[in-house]
């Protein structure tokens, strides 16, 4: 027997938007491909822990099914997709980030605590972090060290259970009142505290630094490597554990490295799926958005990009063909966080279960160093999730004059082209444990297609 409808129906104006969930958009179908979507997901966030890592991995996924790809220093890749349509009539192009915040090496980073009898390497914090988070958790070790003799030495230690992993000592809370807990937050550790303990097992005999001369001696009788190579090293050290399901209900994903490889890995998919499009489309995978954009392997070397239309066709007009192009910037804004409810301004607030988010601007107070999307390009993209019935919502990144952030749209809406961001909402964003929803990541890899197949 149907149940009976409720009389005291609030009256809902027709003409009123509301924000639907993605819960009930996704049939029931849908919702099992979206978890199941989500598997392998977890699979490239835990073998795509650094940039190299991702380009490795997005380039052996693209030659597995016969894609054209173009690499840019092992740091940065592109995927193309030649449409049915010209050159001339521009692109369809999605761009994510593949670096993450993390701890990196600095070049001479090994030194032997005489005082409390630990070896530890010196770090330099990579892109916008809380200096807390990354104290006292397990870390692993990932990068590329150059010998002397050029030979490049690729570096994963403490990915495998057997593995040792690394750690930032803490002080116990004993003895922190009045060095860290009546602090302001940001002071109470410093960027040169998060130095990262190795080993603390000393040679034997009677000279200074034994611990540190038996770091060196292990490092050259398992990698070949003296202290010296370190300087020609980008060693990063990375949350050592596992993407896993979040909630009684496995609904949440709690990984490190989200931000912005959710983005990378919808896009991966989203490109690998497309058969036939009507125009040539790119996937364009970028380092160093984290520390804005700067250096050969980011979004703002448009050369990497010229070179790839002038290879698609070289007698292409490349300036008209990018003002004829249209990209989605594919990157994550932040989900509003229970408790902290009063840094978002809840009507325009990306929510966790709502879909895809649209970001028509980012930047910070007054619009400042923002892509704005044009309301031509957001009426086109809205109407394209609204036909594929692709859940979606639409937000700016928390209330105006609060902070803010970037993505790499800007860089190329200065090349004419029609940009918007698009991506899922996560939760901790930046922290080594970031937090999406499954529908949402599903939500984002039914977008990326539709826009490439569009
Ligand atoms: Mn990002
Ligand atoms: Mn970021």
């Amino acid at each position: 027997m149907a149940k009976k409808k409720s009389k005291k129906k609030e009256k809902e104006s027709k003409f009123a938007y509301k924000k639907k969930s993605a819960w009930d958009i996704l049939s029931k179908n849908q919702i099992k491909n979206a978890f199941n979507f989500c598997e392998d997901y977890k699979k490239f966030l835990n073998e795509a822990k650094t940039e190299r890592e991702a380009v490795n991995k997005i380039s052996e996924t693209a030659k597995l099914n016969n894609k054209k790809i173009k690499i840019n220093r092992d740091k940065a890749v592109a995927i193309i997709v030649l449409g049915k349509k010209p050159a001339s009539k521009g692109f369809r192009i999605v761009i994510s980030h593949i670096d993450c915040p993390r701890l990196d090496l600095k070049q001479i980073p090994l030194y032997e605590d005489t005082s409390s009898n630990v070896a530890l390497f010196e770090t330099h914090y990579y892109g916008g972090i809380k200096k807390f988070h990354w104290v006292t958790i397990p870390l692993a070790l990932h990068g590329v060290v150059i010998k002397k003799d050029g030979k490049k030495v690729k570096f994963t230690l403490g990915e495998n259970e057997s593995d040792p992993i690394f750690s930032v000592p803490d002080l116990l809370p004993h003895l922190s009142h009045k060095v860290q807990d009546i602090k302001k937050l940001d002071e109470a550790i410093t960027g040169e505290s998060l130095d990262i303990m190795v080993g603390s097992q000393p040679v034997k005999g009677d000279f200074p630094e034994k611990i540190k001369v038996s770091i060196l001696e292990k490092l050259n009788k398992d990698y070949g490597l003296t202290e010296e190579d370190f300087i020609s090293s980008e060693l990063e050290a990375v949350p050592a554990y596992k993407a896993r399901d979040m909630g009684f209900d496995r609904s949440l994903i709690g990984a490190y490295g989200q931000d912005d490889r959710a983005c990378a890995y919808a896009s991966l998919k989203a490109i690998m799926d497309l058969k036939n499009p009507e125009h040539t489309t790119i996937a364009l995978f970028v380092d160093k958005e984290e520390v804005g954009s700067e250096g050969n392997t980011t979004a703002q070397v448009t050369s990497f990009l010229r070179s790839i239309i002038k290879e698609i066709d070289p007698k292409l007009d490349v300036d008209d063909a990018m003002l004829k192009s249209k990209v989605v910037s594919a990157d994550v804004n932040a989900a509003v966080t229970p408790n902290y409810l009063d840094v978002f301004e809840l009507k325009n607030a990306a929510t966790l279960g709502n879909g895809v988010v649209m970001s028509k601007f980012s930047g910070h107070g007054g619009k400042y160093s923002a892509n704005d999307a044009s309301a031509e390009y957001v009426a086109e993209i809205k109407s394209l999730l609204i036909k594929g019935k692709i859940p979606w919502q639409t937000a700016e990144l928390g209330k105006v004059d609060n902070g803010g952030g970037g993505t790499v749209a800007k860089y190329f809406s200065r090349l004419g082209m029609e940009v918007i961001d698009l991506g899922p909402a996560v939760m901790s964003m930046h922290s080594p444990f970031e937090i999406t929803s499954k529908v949402d990541i599903y939500s984002t890899y039914l977008a990326y297609s539709a826009f490439l197949k569009s």
